[in-house]
């Protein structure tokens, strides 16, 4: 598939120029823009931009002094980014369980509470969020810190509430599969705290200050400017995007309600689908009688977090429904570039699977 279309193209290689022309390669003008309209956008006072959602969740977590000794409590089921970013600050990842939703349970995360417990990191996972008050909750009682993965889930919202905008500090991925995608590597944090803010300008470059005494060692994470112009042009279709996605996913719901578990919208949100995820006990047959028909699908993620092979041995926390789940979720395409006669086959192909098979 082509990255963009013409005209598209048109507009960001015009964004690409402007950035050649004044030369500024990293935390160029293009970038502070961006920071402010990501900022806004999520109502948060402060984005700082850096070069990964990976980085987004390592720097967020050092900026509130995660580290040695400290558990944070997540989800079973995410991207590995999310437990890897816990456990290179030192810290220890617990695993949650999740419920029918593939986002974290509430009622899961109370029992794996200890005195070393600092924070929750959750996971709007597919571009859903999570059960937040019941979350928030939980977390004042126990005087937790939550932060919100929502890489999958740019401008969704939840009584109109935006993702990002409900812990400390929120993480955002741009990288090219994501709805609001860069052509390359980005991310960003987003926070309302002044001194969080301080600190992730500090902790993005080398842990310096004023940019040449280093106060505490960190990594590189600056965001290229070519990236920030990029998403600049891009952020004015994000709404869009999400729009055809919700479309194609009713339309999807309307169809395949009868023979399998579709994803459900609770009253007043307003998922993005990042991806499209239905759950079927069939679903190792069903995903290779689509291949043959030229329906590319996809498992996002095979393995929970705690059983790759880097966390397997000594992964803490306790997760069955997600290991029940696991076994049954499959994305089908939902990508806003899909035509609807596309998803009218993509229905009866599946129809068509569970014809006379009992779901
Ligand atoms: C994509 C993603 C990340 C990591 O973002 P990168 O920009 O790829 O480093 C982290 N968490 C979740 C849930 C993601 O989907």
């Amino acid at each position: 598939m082509r990255v963009t279309d013409r005209k598209q193209r048109a507009e960001l290689m015009h964004a690409v120029e402007a950035v050649f022309r004044h030369g500024r390669l990293v935390l160029g003008p293009e970038v502070e823009k961006l920071e402010k309209q990501v900022a806004k956008r999520c109502d948060r006072k402060y984005a700082v931009a850096v070069n990964s959602g990976t980085d987004a969740l390592f720097l967020a977590l050092k900026s509130i002094d995660i580290g040695q000794g400290d558990e944070v409590i997540t989800t079973a089921m995410s991207w590995i980014a999310t437990a890897n970013a816990i456990a290179l600050t030192g810290a220890t990842p617990i695993f949650a369980d999740i419920n029918e939703d593939l986002n974290i349970d509430p009622d899961s995360i109370t029992p794996l509470i200890t005195s070393k417990t600092k924070a929750i990191l959750l996971v709007h996972f597919t571009g859903k969020i999570c059960r937040m008050s019941e979350i928030m909750k939980i977390a004042q009682k126990h005087r937790l810190i939550v932060i919100e993965d929502a890489a999958q889930a740019f401008d969704a919202c939840h009584h109109g509430q935006k993702a990002g905008s409900f812990g400390f500090i929120a993480c955002f991925s741009m990288n090219p599969m994501k709805i609001f995608a860069a052509c390359g590597e980005a991310g960003m944090v987003v926070t309302d705290e002044n001194d969080v803010y301080e600190r992730l300008l500090s902790l993005r470059y080398n842990g310096t200050v004023n940019r040449v005494e280093c106060i505490e060692p960190s990594l590189n994470a600056r965001m290229d400017t070519l990236q920030a112009a990029i998403l600049l042009k891009r952020l004015r279709s994000v709404g869009r995007i999400a729009e055809r996605r919700r479309k194609i996913a009713s339309m999807y719901n309307t169809g395949l309600s009868e023979c399998v578990d579709v994803p459900v919208e609770s009253k007043g949100c307003r998922d993005v689908y990042y991806s499209y995820t239905l759950r079927t006990k069939h679903r190792d047959a069903l995903k290779n009688f689509l291949e043959q028909k030229g329906i590319e699908t996809k498992i996002w993620h095979p393995l929970l977090m705690p059983e790759h092979a880097a966390y397997r041995k000594k992964a803490r926390g306790k997760y069955p429904k997600a290991k029940h789940i696991v076994k049954q979720i499959l994305s089908i395409p939902n990508h806003e570039k899909l035509q609807d006669r596309d998803v009218r086959y993509i229905v009866e192909s599946i129809r068509g699977f569970f014809k006379g098979k009992k779901s």
